[in-house]
C-alpha cells in the first residue's frame, strides 16, 4: 500500500468509554499490536459522564474521518448515563465496523454474504484455528455453546456457511453433556469457568474455547488465575486439537483485528484510485 500511495498508512480507530480494567488491557494489545505492523491507531477515550448524544457525535467525526478505516467501540461501555449499546454499535460505519457488530454486518453474515462483510474478530480467528488444523468442516456436525452478538451467533453462522451442521447451545438447552458429546467441532463462548467436563467430549473432536474467567487463585501473587469455559487437562486426553487458554483464542482476535483493518484500508484505497 505504501508503494502505491508513498505515506500511506491503514488507520484504526480504537473508542472508549469510561475506565474499566479489562478493556485498558485489551485496548492495550491491540495498539501494540497494531504498532508492531505499522497501522496507525487512535484510541480515543471518553469519560464515563459522556452522554449517549456525545458518544453518537464522536463516531460521527470518526466516521468521517478519511485516515481511519477500520474502526471499534470497545465494549462493555463503562458509563454512568443511560446509553444504548445497540444504538452506538449501529451508529459505525458498516464500511470501518472491522469489529462486524452493526445489523448491517450481522445480517450479511447470517445469509452467507461472506465475503462482503466484516466478520466478528473472535469467531473469525476461531475459524483460522479450525482451518489451519487442515481438517474439512463440511460435513461435520459443530456445536456451538453460546449465542452472543460478538461470539456465539457469528460463530454459528461461519461455521453454517462452512457447510457444518450446527447445534448452538445456550442457557436454555436441555442435555447439555448429550449434544457437546455429537460435536466433531466445539466452540465453547459462555463466560463459566470449566463448565465443559473433559468426559462430555468427542474422542477426536476439535475444541475452541474463546472463555476468559478469572477464578481466586492463592499460589499466584495476584490471587487469580485465568482459565477458560472448558477443563483444559481433561478435554485435552480427548480432543485432537484444543486451543488453551490463555494464549490460544486471544491472540488471534487481536491478529483478526489487524487483519480486518489491512483489508479495510486496501479496499478504502482500491476505491480511491482512479479507473
Ligand atoms: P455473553 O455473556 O454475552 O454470552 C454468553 C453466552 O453463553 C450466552 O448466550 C449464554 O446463554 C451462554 N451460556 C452462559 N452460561 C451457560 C451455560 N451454563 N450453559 C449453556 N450456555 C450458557 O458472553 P460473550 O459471548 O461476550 O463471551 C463469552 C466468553 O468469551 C467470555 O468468557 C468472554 O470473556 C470471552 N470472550 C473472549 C474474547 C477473546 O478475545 N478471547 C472476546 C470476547 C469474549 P443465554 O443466551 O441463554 O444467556
Amino acid at each position: 500500500m505504501k508503494e502505491k500511495v508513498p505515506g500511506f498508512r491503514p488507520g484504526l480507530a480504537i473508542l472508549q468509554v469510561g475506565d474499566r480494567d479489562d478493556s485498558n488491557i485489551y485496548i492495550s494489545m491491540k495498539l501494540k499490536a497494531a504498532a508492531e505492523i505499522g497501522i496507525s491507531a487512535n484510541h480515543v477515550k471518553l469519560p464515563n459522564t459522556a452522554t449517549e448524544a456525545e458518544v453518537l457525535r464522536c463516531i460521527t467525526t470518526l466516521n468521517e474521518d478519511p485516515a481511519i478505516h477500520g474502526f471499534i467501540v470497545q465494549l462493555p461501555l463503562d458509563t454512568d448515563k443511560p446509553i444504548s449499546t445497540e444504538k452506538v454499535t449501529n451508529a459505525v460505519a458498516p464500511e470501518k465496523d472491522v469489529d462486524g457488530l452493526t445489523s448491517v454486518n450481522a445480517g450479511k453474515l447470517s445469509r452467507g454474504d461472506l465475503g462482503d462483510c466484516f466478520i466478528p474478530c473472535t469467531p473469525k480467528g476461531c475459524m483460522e484455528l479450525i482451518r489451519q488444523t487442515g481438517i474439512q468442516i463440511a460435513g461435520k456436525k459443530a456445536v456451538v455453546i453460546g449465542r452472543s452478538k460478538i461470539v456465539g451467533a457469528p460463530m454459528h453462522d461461519l461455521l453454517l456457511w462452512s457447510h457444518a451442521t450446527v447445534t448452538t447451545c445456550h442457557t436454555k438447552t436441555a442435555a447439555l453433556a448429550e449434544e457437546v458429546s455429537k460435536a466433531d467441532i466445539l466452540v465453547v463462548a459462555a463466560g463459566k469457568p470449566e463448565m465443559v467436563k473433559g468426559e462430555w467430549i468427542k474422542p477426536g473432536a476439535i475444541v475452541i474455547d474463546c472463555g476468559i474467567n478469572h477464578i481466586p487463585d492463592n499460589t499466584k501473587p495476584s490471587g487469580k488465575t485465568v482459565v477458560g469455559d472448558v477443563a483444559y487437562s481433561a478435554a485435552k486426553e480427548r480432543a485432537s486439537y484444543i486451543t488453551p487458554v490463555p494464549g490460544g483464542v486471544g491472540p488471534m482476535t487481536v491478529a483478526m483485528l489487524m487483519q480486518s483493518t489491512v483489508e479495510s484500508a486496501q479496499r478504502f484505497l482500491e476505491q480511491s484510485q482512479p479507473g
